[in-house]
């Protein structure tokens, strides 16, 4: 705690923030063509932060037609790739040294726990940037095992202009995710922030420019995804859409790309993550740690966010205790005291919806033995950390994604029967998996169906893992690890006759 600054401090830093407002395109600032704007909120007290630029069909077309431009000029995409890492080194340097206003920034954009911002969004977007950068120089083609008569070269380019929807409950990591692999590669790259979330994204631009990344090879339009994703998601010239949000709109995206010119689509989806633990754990202890923070880490707006905790019948009680044992710890409130470990919801309206699913859990017979009604602080968004038990597996709480700090007990008599319920979901991202014999790990990780299974950790991996989802969850690519940059690459082989 020694490290972090006051509330007050962190309370007169959001005060005098300063950070654009406008689109980014063609390395300028501009108003949105309709001259429209859209009021950014702070969720945890309810006040307006800033008027944002909120762009349309028509800047999209100005975005798309400056990375193209950027893009066939070569600018980005033929610089030496030792330059390209320097630069994106530097970009990732500038974040590093302005990392505590863009924490406050996040945090009173999206209501997110100023601490969280501080220990792991800032850190971890700063730390996937340096690890992608890193790469650009130590890409390697292929030669084919074509015989003598002909040399078969397999090469990676840079697949053109490539365009990120993104959501709002990790706004600059999963720019990070995206951004670092994209970037590296030589691509142009149009990015678009979630609605209630974009004044981190906006902020980025400038140390993009300061850092050296030519102009139109990074272009920002904030504006409504029914618009602009839409119109990105169309648009003939884009060359990749990499979402990150919801199933419903992931399909949307599917059908643009048909309709339009077959753009690659990869999709990174919801959840309804399980959090399993097989019968041979002794001690709950750690167990229950982190059954905590897979549900409620920030406030469950998380696309990992465990909301299936599936354990022994006869040692549900005993889990119980010991997760509100952990609980204790965890406190919320005002997201700028670095006390609270948790913050707001995001806005009304998925407040709304979250509450939605607790009155729905109620209606339908389970009961909440622990949170289950709003608290009334700040702008009244806040929802405590909910525990569900008497949880059917045909309950709504325990097959749709909730996304809010919302868990349930599931019993069960045998491990084969918590594999089954585990498995049991059109989701398939990620699965926690406790067990106190590494052969259950092994045996139990390998039948789970999602991509990641985290043993004896709650986790989504790290920077050198692949993420992305089975089934509903995710569709046409990884983020993070190597396999990221193959979303934003085409392959071509090069084919030499050596026949004289
Ligand atoms: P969302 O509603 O799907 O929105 C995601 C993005 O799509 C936003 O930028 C949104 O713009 C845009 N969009 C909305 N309607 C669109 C349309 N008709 N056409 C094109 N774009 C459109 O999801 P969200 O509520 O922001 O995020 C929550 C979801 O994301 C959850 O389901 C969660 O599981 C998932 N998620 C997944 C991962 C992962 O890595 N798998 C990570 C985080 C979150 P507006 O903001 O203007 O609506
Ligand atoms: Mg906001």
């Amino acid at each position: 705690m020694s490290d972090f600054l006051t509330t007050a401090q962190y309370e007169a830093m959001a005060r005098s923030l300063s950070f654009p407002t406008q689109a980014f395109i063609g390395g300028k600032f501009v108003p949105a063509a309709s001259g429209k704007t859209m009021d950014t909120i702070n969720p945890a007290t309810g006040e307006k932060i800033a008027e944002v630029a909120s762009c349309g069909v028509e800047d999209v077309n100005r975005a798309v037609a400056a990375a193209r431009k950027s893009f066939e000029r070569g600018v980005w995409a033929k610089m030496h790739p030792t330059e390209r890492k320097k630069i994106c080194l530097r970009f990732a340097e500038l974040l590093e040294k302005n990392a505590v206003e863009l924490a406050v920034l996040e945090s009173v954009d999206s209501g997110k726990p100023i601490r969280e911002c501080l220990m792991t969004d800032l850190p971890e977007t700063i730390e996937c940037l340096i690890w992608h950068a890193e790469i650009a120089d130590k890409q390697y083609g292929g030669i084919s095992p074509s015989g003598s008569g002909a040399l078969g070269l397999i090469v990676k380019e840079p697949i053109g202009v490539v365009a990120c929807v993104l959501p709002w409950n990790f706004p600059l990591m999963m720019v990070g995710w995206k951004l670092g692999p994209a970037l590296a590669e030589g691509n142009s790259i149009i990015l678009k922030p979630a609605s209630v979330t974009p004044l981190t994204t906006l902020k980025l631009a400038e140390f993009a420019a300061a850092a050296g990344i030519p102009e139109g090879v990074l272009n920002i339009v904030p504006g409504p995804g029914a618009l602009v994703g839409e119109a990105l998601g169309l648009h003939p010239d884009v060359d990749v859409i990499s979402f990150t949000g919801s199933t419903e709109v992931g399909r949307l995206f599917l059908r643009y790309s048909s309709e339009s010119n077959l753009k690659r689509i990869v999709l990174e989806l919801g959840g309804k993550s399980p959090f399993v633990v097989l019968d041979d754990v002794k001690d709950y202890t750690v167990a229950a740690q982190h059954a905590v923070q897979a549900a409620f880490w920030n406030m469950g707006e998380n696309c990992t966010g465990n909301s299936r905790i599936i354990l022994p019948n006869n040692r549900k009680a005993e889990f119980l205790e010991a997760m509100k044992k952990h609980l204790q710890g965890w406190k919320i409130g005002n997201p700028l005291d670095p006390a609270n470990a948790l913050g707001s919801m995001v806005s009304k309206s998925h407040f709304t919806t979250v509450m939605g699913y607790i009155e729905k859990g109620k209606a339908e017979g389970a009961t909440a033995v622990v949170g289950g009604a709003p608290l009334g602080i700040g702008s009244g968004l806040f929802i405590p950390p909910t525990i569900f038990d008497g949880v059917l597996p045909t309950h709504t709480i325990a097959n749709e994604e909730i996304f809010g700090p919302v868990t349930t007990l599931l019993g069960v008599n045998s491990n084969e029967e918590a594999l089954r319920i585990a498995n049991n979901t059109v989701y398939g991202l990620q699965a926690t998996l406790f067990t106190d014999d590494i052969t259950n790990g092994h045996l139990f990780a390998r039948e789970m169906k999602a991509g990641t299974v985290s043993v004896n950790n709650f986790s989504e991996g790290d920077n050198t893992t692949p993420f992305g989802g089975y089934k509903l969850s995710g569709f046409g690519g990884k983020d993070k690890g190597r396999e990221s940059h193959d979303q934003y690459l085409e392959t071509k082989t090069i084919f030499i006759n050596l026949n004289k």
